[in-house]
């Protein structure tokens, strides 16, 4: 086993097919043990970075290290520190699952010795004991995708990259394929992509969106949010008129404002949503406010996180607003420069991990 800090050091990696830049430029690293997700729109370039890692496609240039040795220098040494569960993953579908596994330790050059040790701890790793003499072509979605998870953990490896784990799978499928992988935190590291954001933000600690092949966001979901939100919202379940309530939120902050309120239930009670801009906290007059308040009756209030999808919004977005500046013909000197996107502050750089 590695003792680095970073099992995974990307450095200026570029890949280009023909006149595509797939992979323009990006660099990170990941810690030891850590679940990193890979956000990104369709064709941003996650499943080539992933290929590269993995050694199943060549660089055009830049570097890419697992556990300090570089994937294009020895990818032999790589292949066998790395699990890896394409998108799509295919597998033989006329072998059963032991025989498939088995199959597979011999490929991964594990020991003799070691081979029936390993296999039992991969089926049960994935819950998989009671499938193991099933034949893989007559097994659910959901059971397939734990026997492509139990091939990439079978010799044990550092880093385990999966591309769309969850792709096509029912919500409970979901959750089990989700509480696999986060049990291997802290043994292996993760690198997984998936288009299911609540997912990616369950199970990741740190987060990387690509866009276009460059990365516009890095880092926990709580430092994306700090990255690309700049309001504060709050929800509140209140009785009384909306004037009243806009009206002692005036005297809080003029620029409290209700941005959109529910119909009312049987008792009376509407849901308000109340937005500030800024990442001002205030909570405590707010309560204080509404509690005191003589007219307006208040069930519950909390502020409430913006979802990953806006902040996967307001990534995007913003890289899309420099691309189609940078491809907009020269804009004469008077006319202003574009300016951040509704929602997002002003360009920073991905904080580094
Ligand atoms: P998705 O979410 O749809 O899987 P992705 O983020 O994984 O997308 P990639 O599959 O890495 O994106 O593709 C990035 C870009 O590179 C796309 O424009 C794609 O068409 C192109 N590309 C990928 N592989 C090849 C290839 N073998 N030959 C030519 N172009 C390719």
């Amino acid at each position: 086993m590695t003792t680095q800090k970073h099992t995974i050091e990307v450095e200026r990696l570029h890949k280009r097919f023909g006149k595509i830049d797939a992979v323009d430029g990006i660099s990170f690293k990941v810690e030891k043990g850590q679940i990193v997700g890979f956000l990104g729109p369709n064709g941003a370039g996650k499943s080539t970075t992933m290929r590269i890692l993995t050694g199943y496609n060549r660089a055009t240039s830049g570097v890419a290290k697992i556990c300090g040795v570089s994937v294009a220098a020895d990818p032999h040494f790589i292949k066998r520190r790395i699990g890896y569960m394409p998108e799509n993953n295919p597998l033989p579908l006329d072998l059963r699952v032991r025989e498939y596994l088995k199959y597979r330790a011999k490929v991964k050059e594990i020991p003799f010795t070691k081979r029936r040790r390993a296999i039992e701890q991969a089926l049960e790793s994935c819950d998989l004991l009671r499938a193991q003499d099933r034949i893989i072509g007559k097994l659910s979605k959901g059971f397939r995708q734990r026997v492509g998870i139990a091939d990439a953990i079978l010799a044990n490896p550092e880093v385990i990259i999966m591309d769309e784990p969850t792709i096509g799978l029912d919500p409970h499928q979901v959750i089990l394929i989700r509480d696999l992988i986060a049990s291997l935190r802290g043994r292996m590291t993760v690198i997984i992509s998936s288009h299911i954001l609540p997912e990616i933000e369950m199970t990741c600690d740190q987060i990387i969106i690509i866009n276009h092949g460059k990365i516009v966001g890095q880092g926990s979901p709580a430092q994306l949010r700090d990255t690309f939100i700049d309001h504060t919202t709050y929800q509140v379940e209140i009785a009384g008129t909306t004037k009243e309530l806009e009206a002692a939120l005036a005297t809080i902050a003029p620029e409290l404002q209700v941005e959109r309120i529910s119909d009312r239930d049987e008792d009376g009670f509407a849901t308000a949503e109340i937005q500030i801009k800024g990442k001002r906290d205030y909570g405590e007059r707010l309560f204080k406010t509404l509690a005191e308040h003589p007219h307006l009756r208040t069930r519950s209030l909390r502020s409430k996180k913006a979802p990953l999808e806006d902040v996967f919004l307001a990534a995007t977005r913003r890289s899309w607003e420099e691309v189609d500046e940078k491809l907009a013909p020269p804009l004469a000197s008077s006319s202003p420069k574009t300016s951040a996107p509704q929602g997002t502050k002003a360009a920073a750089p991905p904080p580094s991990q």
